[in-house]
């Protein structure tokens, strides 16, 4: 393998990057000036420096002072009834700049594969279990936004099935955690990071 076709393979690995547009790249930076690719390569050292992962939601987050925690999990005017459940921090930020929503947010990491049987090392469903229990108190409804695809109803139902006994559907008094999924306003096969805000806001005052 010469280096041509070892930096390919490394952004084949990149989301929605094929063959092809690997290649490209790779001859894109060909014709460009060495000082361009150093400051390509700091800039991506410098990434893995300056951010962090909260340890709440699993979102990244730059890191201004030793944090532990994003802007939206250490504000404690942020609504603390609601947990949005997504799959990556794309579909976060896409929800966030709609201002449709104004609660929490967890950070999933993946969906689920219809055809695996060791789902559980890939998503953070553990996390999910505690993170719910620790909210118990203030937490009334927990909401599951995947994009509508096979893979994410695919998911969304094997969250539902995993959390079942740790949020027991609404008694009459109102006890209990109710679990919801975004509603169809979203077209199936649409990815939730490229969804506008009316769609958004559809999909979520229509959750069921
Ligand atoms: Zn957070």
């Amino acid at each position: 393998m010469d280096i041509i076709d070892k930096l390919a393979e490394v952004f084949k690995e990149f989301p929605g990057i094929g063959e092809r547009q690997a290649r490209r790249f790779v001859y894109f930076l060909m014709g460009r000036t060495p000082a361009y690719s150093e400051n390509l390569s700091s800039l991506i050292t410098d990434l893995k420096k300056e951010v962090a992962q909260c340890k709440e939601c699993f979102r990244f987050f730059i890191l201004s002072k030793n944090e532990k925690l994003c802007d939206i999990c250490s504000n404690t005017n942020i609504d603390s009834s609601t947990l949005l459940v997504v799959e990556k921090d794309s579909d976060l930020e896409s929800i966030k700049k709609s201002r449709v929503y104004s609660g929490k947010y967890f950070i999933l990491g993946g969906l689920v594969p219809i055809v695996e049987k060791t789902t559980k090392s890939r998503i953070r469903i553990d996390e999910l279990k505690n993170k719910i229990r620790k909210e118990e108190k203030s937490l009334k409804e927990v909401i599951l936004a995947f994009s509508l695809s096979p893979q994410g109803d695919h998911t969304d139902q094997y969250v539902r099935e995993q959390l079942k006994d740790i949020a027991q559907n609404p008694a009459k008094d109102g006890a209990g955690i109710k679990i919801s999924s975004l509603g169809k306003g979203l077209s199936t096969g649409t990815e939730l990071e490229y969804s506008d805000n009316d769609t958004i806001k559809n999909a979520l005052k229509n959750r069921q």
